[in-house]
């Protein structure tokens, strides 16, 4: 009986964990973006911040892969799987970087892309750490690391964009319209 007891005391903590856990998820997202004054997805001028300015406009994840140039765990971020239609942003700066067009199924655990949803929208440089040659991939915008692109894509490029979640902003396709739309008139 006892021992019942405490079982429900503690898988009521843990749910409750659990929710605060998600809640304080959401409202850091929000909190973000308000307190991330060069987060645009209109304004098209370059960032350029030292990562002591980027440390405090950043949560600790997002820092960590844009200007620490870390990688989330594969089958880990919220995208690897995400099969919505709509465009990936830049997390640090807004920059579109990606289409969900150019996502394909990779069983690698990462989002990936066959190709950038424009040409300026990413840069490269040559990446030799860990003792491989890769080649890394950066926003075009506000030099955030993304992740890498390797040459065993599929058609018509034959490119793997291999990019961690975490650094990217989901817009859903509807959303973009009219966000599009209200912008034209
Ligand atoms: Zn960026």
């Amino acid at each position: 009986m006892k021992r019942s007891l405490y079982t429900i005391i503690l898988a009521s903590l843990l749910i409750s964990a659990c929710t605060n856990a998600q809640v304080n998820k959401t409202t850091n997202m929000d909190s973000l973006k308000k307190d991330n004054p060069v987060f645009s997805k209109t304004d098209t001028n370059k960032v350029d911040l030292s990562n002591a300015e980027w440390k405090k406009i950043l949560p600790a994840d997002v820092y960590h892969i844009a200007r620490e140039k870390g990688t989330e765990m594969a089958f880990t971020g919220k995208y690897w799987n995400s099969k919505e239609g709509g465009t990936y942003y830049c997390a640090a700066c807004g920059n579109p970087l990606f289409s969900s067009n150019g996502k394909f199924e990779s069983s690698c655990g990462w989002p990936s892309f066959f190709e950038p949803i424009s040409k300026g929208s990413i840069i490269y440089a040559p990446d030799n750490s860990h003792g491989m040659q890769r080649t890394e991939v950066m926003c075009g915008k506000c030099k955030a690391h993304l992740g890498h692109v390797f040459d065993d894509g599929p058609p018509p490029t034959g490119l793997r964009y291999c990019i961690n979640s975490v650094i990217l902003d989901f817009e859903k396709a509807r959303e973009a319209e009219k966000n599009f739309n209200s912008k034209g008139k």
